[in-house]
């Protein structure tokens, strides 16, 4: 047993309380064996100041020094790890004109030498009495063993690695060393590792075959192989993705307790009145799709769905279903698009859908006049607006609306959780339909989305045209010149888009003009062309888009603006000039485009340059082997993986520690999985053994995800 922590003789005075656990994890750093001071400030700069937070500098890498022997029983062209000091350091010019340098080490009785070619930096970094340690192949030189390039590790005095191990290479800032890091990590995780709260119960780490935390925080710093390094990190990755999973099934619960919606029923007199309006028959999958929506609809519980079908899948028409059940039974309805062309497009089709029916709906862009938006916030507060297209102007506080009962938003990913619920209390529990066209991949719905629902579309309406995706090289060109003065001549049209770079106020318009010029001078001068970009007002924007939609120009030469929702079926050419420069789910939304109606469509990626990275390479080939949004999707996130396709300011939640959800989809899977199962156990985590958990959930989601008052 340990000491007690204060001697006292004082009689009557009873000692004090041994620190808890919790108390001996907040010790400052400064006062951990071999730290001090100074070293303290320098893991202050990581962020770190207590030893139980000290723990959680996980290593960024491992050496893995397992196959380190005595240089004696080296194997000629085996690859191997040996340790020694330097005894010699010597540099010559080759007879070819390479520099070389020659390390000699030696382990008290053997020797090797280790050698580089055209690396001066390295000579400096060597100096005589040196410990090192050399992985890499050995070759037998006469009667001297040599490694060419190995990979050094320069170790500390006290180092002991002589037993041949894994060494976790970890994070640093300046002042601290490598050496001197895995010192003070070795001492934390001796003293300290065992103080660390458990927030698993015993039965549940047996269940999802978890290392409990203090092996799990042993073997993620020292781990003996790596197979003992993968169950740590499968313990941390698999917990914290467990929090998140349990954080959105908490905001479930909490909601289908807490809010009520009003019941939207779809009875068949109101399901006849509304396809009546449409100009077509749905499609099974349009239909499908529809069920799902109206059996939520017809409940209290707050609808929380998630729309999606690729590009020109026709989910405008299930989500104008969906509006009109509610406005059917008395409520509004709110359709809110990322951009002021996608919303006035819509706009218009709504009143195509409507003319022949009561229904009244009104747009509200943040570029209406003064007098426009007064009128209509004021028709929307007297509930004689039904349908409120908009853009996230309809997020303003003056909106209010009478009786809102659904809110569908196209194109979700353009707008972040954050967004999502400041529209939610515009109204009092509205339903709630998101719709997207760049599918997202399944590990991402079901972690970073999994509040919500999900429907899919996965059957294109019928009629759909071939697709055809060619990558204009320089070569090519002039045939696709060819080809687009032809089908202009046939009466098709075509857009030509420019990628639009942020930095610069003026480039959008410039580059575009240039582009214009060219086409309209070169070849295409005897065709018409327009210019559509985001910077123009919103009123020229519409008359272009009106122009081009009723057939009075050929050719748009445009910006991304174009890139979601717009639906012009007669225009069915797509050229895009630096196509390098897009992100695959923007190519093939900006594709879509032209992928509508009943002709065929053509997509021609123009590269910027001859010398496409291969990542830019690989994704323009996507592109000309795959026409199914699903499948893209899930190559761009191999190719870019998820942080950049879903950054944290998308999701708007807190970033993951150790988590990486396109290397570990499986294990989110399994977190989201026992998630459920857990939460369909224990109602709001309420049991004392799930206490913990609960605390870690709100913790780190509770703010961002509303969950204050769960429970
Ligand atoms: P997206 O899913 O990309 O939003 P839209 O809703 O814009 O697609 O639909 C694409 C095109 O398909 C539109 O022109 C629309 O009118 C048409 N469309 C949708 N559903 C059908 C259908 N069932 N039959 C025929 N055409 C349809
Ligand atoms: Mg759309």
């Amino acid at each position: 047993m340990s000491a007690p922590y204060f001697q006292s003789d004082a009689p009557g005075e009873a000692a004090p309380p041994p620190p808890t656990p919790a108390e001996r994890l907040a010790t400052p750093v400064e006062y951990l064996r071999g730290c001090g001071r100074e070293r303290a400030q320098v893991l202050a700069k990581l962020g770190i100041h207590s030893v139980g937070r000290l723990l959680f500098h996980f290593p960024r890498d491992y050496q893995d020094y397992r196959d380190l022997i005595p240089i004696a029983e080296l194997k000629a062209d085996t690859t191997a790890s040996v340790r020694g000091t330097v005894s010699e350091v010597s540099e010559r010019l080759t007879k070819s004109g390479t520099r070389m340098l020659g390390v000699l080490i030696t382990d008290g009785t053997h020797a090797l030498r280790a050698l580089w070619f055209n690396q001066p930096y390295l000579k400096p970094k060597f100096r005589n009495g040196q410990s090192v340690l050399l992985s890499g192949k050995v070759k037998l030189s006469g009667m001297r063993w040599e490694m060419a390039h190995p990979r050094i590790q320069w170790l500390e005095e006290d180092e002991n690695v002589s037993q041949g191990r894994m060494l976790p290479v970890y994070p640093l800032s300046e002042g601290i060393t490598q050496g001197q890091m895995r010192y003070l990590l070795r001492v934390a995780v001796e003293a300290y590792a065992h103080d660390m709260d458990e927030v698993f119960p015993a039965e549940l780490l047996q269940r999802w075959d978890l290392l409990p935390i203090a092996t799990a925080l042993r073997q993620i710093h020292w781990p003996e192989n790596p197979a003992e390094l993968e169950q740590a990190q499968r313990r941390f990755v698999f917990q914290e993705l467990l929090v998140l999973q349990l954080a959105l099934a908490l905001r479930r619960q909490a909601q289908h307790i807490q809010l009520h919606s009003p019941a939207l029923p779809l009875s068949a007199k109101i399901d006849a009145r509304i396809r009546r309006l449409f100009p077509f028959e749905l499609t099974a999958a349009q239909d499908q799709a529809i069920r799902e929506i109206a059996a939520d609809l017809g409940r209290t519980v707050p609808m929380n769905r998630l729309l999606q079908g690729d590009v020109g899948s026709g989910k405008t028409i299930v989500a104008v279903y969906a509006m009109l059940l509610a406005v059917a039974h008395g409520y509004q309805a709110v359709l809110m698009a990322p951009t002021e062309v996608l919303a006035r497009q819509h706009a218009r089709t709504l009143a195509r859908l409507l003319s022949g029916s009561q229904v009244r709906a009104g747009l509200l862009t943040g570029t209406l006049t003064p007098q426009e938006r007064s009128a209509t916030v004021a028709s929307i507060q007297a509930g004689e607006t039904s349908i409120i297209i908009g853009t996230q102007a309809v997020l303003s506080e003056d909106v209010r609306f009478q009786r809102l009962g659904l809110v569908v938003i196209d194109e979700q990913h353009k707008f972040g959780v954050r967004q999502r619920s400041g529209l939610r209390q515009a109204g009092q529990n509205p339903h709630y339909l998101v719709m997207t066209a760049t599918p997202i991949p399944r590990t991402i719905t079901m972690s970073l989305y999994g509040d919500l629902d999900t429907s899919t579309i996965r059957e294109a309406p019928p009629g759909r045209q071939a697709m055809y995706t060619y990558v204009g090289t320089a070569d090519k060109r002039p045939r696709w010149w060819d080809f687009v003065r032809k089908k202009f001549s046939e009466g098709r049209q075509g857009y030509f888009v420019t990628p639009l770079v942020e930095e610069s106020e003026n480039w959008d318009a410039a580059s575009l003009n240039r582009v214009h010029g060219e086409l309209a001078q070169g070849e295409l001068r005897d065709y018409r062309l327009g210019i559509l970009h985001g910077r123009m007002s919103s009123h020229d924007k519409d008359q272009t888009m009106r122009a081009f939609a009723a057939g009075q120009l050929d050719g748009l030469v445009c910006t991304s603006v174009v890139e979601v929702g717009v639906d012009i079926p007669n225009a069915t050419l797509m050229t895009i000039y630096d196509a390098e420069r897009f992100g695959l789910s923007q190519l093939h939304q900006l594709r879509g485009r032209v992928h509508r109606g009943k002709y065929p469509g053509y997509c021609c990626l123009l590269p910027g340059t001859d010398e496409l990275t291969e990542e830019a390479a690989k994704r323009l080939q996507a592109m000309v082997d795959t026409y199914d949004g699903f499948a893209l999707a899930e190559v761009d996130f191999d190719l870019r993986g998820p942080g950049e396709l879903f950054g944290t300011k998308q999701h708007g939640l807190p970033p993951f520690y150790v988590a990486d959800l396109q290397r570990d989809r499986i294990l989110v899977m399994e977190a989201r999985a026992a998630a459920q199962q857990l939460a369909s156990v224990d109602q709001g985590l309420q049991l004392p053994e799930h206490a913990k958990l609960r605390k870690k959930v709100l913790e780190k989601y509770g703010r961002d995800l509303d969950l204050g008052d769960v429970g």
